[in-house]
């Protein structure tokens, strides 16, 4: 059987650039680590340049699909003549199979019919929409300068183009609640987004959260009411088969140095699947009578998120009382994240 590759993805980071808002947690230049894009704007040059470098670096396997993927900023907003400079540069390289689609960040109301024609011409196969909420008292409070119905309309019409839809959210916006992130969450879940990404709202130096941070108008989630959170949102996607291909930020030194305050983890992601993991195997155990012992069988590869980081999952069974009442057992063949009792 033919190995299957998970796709090559050449990242291209454009910041600000054309964005007309000031989102209340937006330090644009730290989150993608690209200092000072706003005066120095990526060009056609710099693209062909990239794309290059990544593809003799992955020795050109031909049974890999590869896309390039402008992420940052809002692609859709910036003047039309620079899109079009920054798509043109791939062309050559998709019209010799080289790269089999582009993809691209932006916002929802960055999104019309005209503008969805142009990146279909253009190759665009995949948009991810900066959602970051679905209820618009948060939308508001977090100066994202659109709304719910921007978001829906915006998936109308790219599917129609016959593009694959993303979709991100953010925890711990101005204004939301566990209830709030839930429904939002159901609601999203609701247009069917090809993935998902979610991300804790941080702190960062130089936005306008960081001012209202300094002045106690704003107070951000801890670690771990922001796992819990996340949790409860993947579960959601998760009971509707939708992908989350991503929690957290991408660790970078720019975000560590501009992080002031907030629910930063550079393994993120593995503290929630950790969290999950737990409320499994908690539940799984709880329901075996105190005098009875049976094997836990889990998977190896999921041995570090059953122990939880620095084992604060095994401790947290033993101070409740549960790891008397199990045996592990490692099952190299059993599929991830399916903890069960034999
Ligand atoms: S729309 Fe995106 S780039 Fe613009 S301020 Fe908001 S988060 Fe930053």
């Amino acid at each position: 059987m033919a190995e299957i590759r998970s796709p090559l993805v050449i990242p291209l980071f454009i910041a600000h650039q054309g964005c007309p808002h000031r989102c209340v947690f937006c330090n644009q230049e730290s989150i993608t680590g690209r200092q000072g894009a706003a005066s120095q704007p990526m060009r056609a040059a710099e693209v062909v340049a990239t794309i290059d470098g990544w593809l003799a670096r992955s020795g050109n396997d031909p049974r890999r699909a590869v896309q390039v993927a402008f992420y940052g900023g809002s692609f859709t907003a910036l003047d039309r003549g620079y899109q079009q400079e920054l798509l043109a540069a791939v062309q050559p390289y998709l019209e010799a199979g080289r790269v089999g689609t582009i993809r691209l960040s932006t916002r929802p109301d960055a999104i019309d019919a005209a503008t969805v024609s142009f990146l279909r011409t253009h190759g665009v196969g995949v948009v991810e929409l900066g959602v970051q909420a679905m209820d618009d008292r948060v939308l508001a409070a977090s100066g994202r300068g659109h709304a719910v119905a921007d978001v829906a309309a915006a998936f109308r019409l790219l599917r129609e183009g016959g593009m694959r839809v993303g979709g991100q959210l953010m925890i711990g916006l101005p204004g939301e609640t566990t209830v709030s992130a839930l429904t939002g969450a159901r609601a999203l879940a609701a247009l069917a987004p090809d993935f998902v990404r979610i991300y804790p709202t941080l702190v960062i130096r130089g936005s306008a959260l960081a001012a209202r941070y300094a002045a106690g108008a704003y107070r951000p989630l801890t670690l771990w009411q922001a796992v819990a959170r996340c949790a409860r949102l993947k579960a959601v996607f998760d009971r509707n088969r939708i992908p989350v291909v991503r929690m957290g930020l991408q660790p970078s030194p720019s975000l560590e140095r501009d992080l002031l305050a907030g629910p930063y983890h550079p393994a993120f992601g593995e503290l929630v699947l950790a969290r999950i993991f737990f409320n499994r195997v908690r539940s799984l155990l709880a329901a075996i009578p105190a005098d009875a012992i049976r094997t836990l069988s889990i998977a190896s590869a999921d041995l570090s998120i059953y122990r939880g980081q620095r084992n604060l999952s095994v401790q947290r069974l033993a101070a409740l009382g549960l790891s008397s009442r199990m045996q592990l057992r490692l099952d190299p063949g059993q599929p991830r994240q399916t903890p069960r009792l034999l």
